[in-house]
């Protein structure tokens, strides 16, 4: 197991999605019910599948931007609806509703092996724990049981950031939150190109979970359990 360099971090700051819980069993369920619900909505059910589908794809196109130009958490609707020519709250409803609410239930399960005793660890060692997402983060931790384990959350959408990782803004948001510089923060994502390069962009070190190999701007991680080890808090 390799080790991150320098000193151990005086704060800890977590992706959420794919980070502190598995993707792909929850994807799975939510792909199940959206095919359930088109056969039970034939008409709404495929427009639902549409929309978010949009959504997704436009949602990565913004990454791109990060100038303040715009208020993204506007854009993320108001695109997809002009390109399918629907009204931007029906893409607001549909998002909420599939992509923030249904899920829910299925995060615990999906929650990472030791997930509480590893954040229970780090608080021990009186780090600060903080949140930073493209996503709002409050339901999904409390879903997954954590909600009280982390101090700061930050989402990309919320005005004071209104960028999307891998632009640094909502890391350095996230470090004044907690209190801490940059560089003595260490984030923990689950997608190299946009967690460990908006970390390094922040000045933040980076560990990446599930990564084949260690890169310039992370260290890979094998499983959720060895991160106090490789932050050598051990
Ligand atoms: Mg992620």
């Amino acid at each position: 197991m390799e080790s991150i360099e320098g000193e151990p971090p005086k704060a800890v700051l977590f992706d959420l999605d794919g980070t502190l819980y598995d993707l792909e069993p929850v994807r799975r369920r939510m792909g199940r019910a959206l095919v359930l619900n088109a056969l039970v909505s034939p008409l709404k059910g495929p427009k639902t599948v549409k929309v978010l589908k949009a959504f997704r794809e436009i949602r990565e196109d913004l990454r791109a931007i990060g100038d303040g130009s715009k208020s993204l958490d506007e854009a993320q609707y108001a695109e997809p609806a002009r390109q399918l020519g629907v009204e931007p709250e029906l893409v607001r409803a549909s998002v909420a509703e599939w992509m923030l609410e249904r899920p829910l239930p299925y995060l615990l399960s999906a929650g990472r092996t030791a997930l509480r005793p590893i954040l229970a660890a780090l608080k021990g060692w009186e780090l600060p724990i903080g949140v930073f997402s493209d996503y709002p983060a409050d339901a999904k931790l409390a879903a997954l049981g954590v909600d009280d384990m982390v101090d700061i959350t930050v989402c990309a959408t919320e005005p004071e950031v209104n960028a999307f990782k891998p632009h640094p803004r909502g890391f350095l948001v996230a470090a004044e939150r907690m209190g801490v510089p940059p560089e003595e923060v260490v984030y923990v994502g689950d997608r190299a190109e946009v967690d460990a390069a908006g970390a390094a962009a922040a000045g933040m070190r980076c560990l990446i979970l599930g990564a084949p190999a260690s890169g310039p701007h992370h260290v890979a991680v094998e499983t959720f359990e060895e991160i106090p080890n490789v932050l050598g808090l051990g």
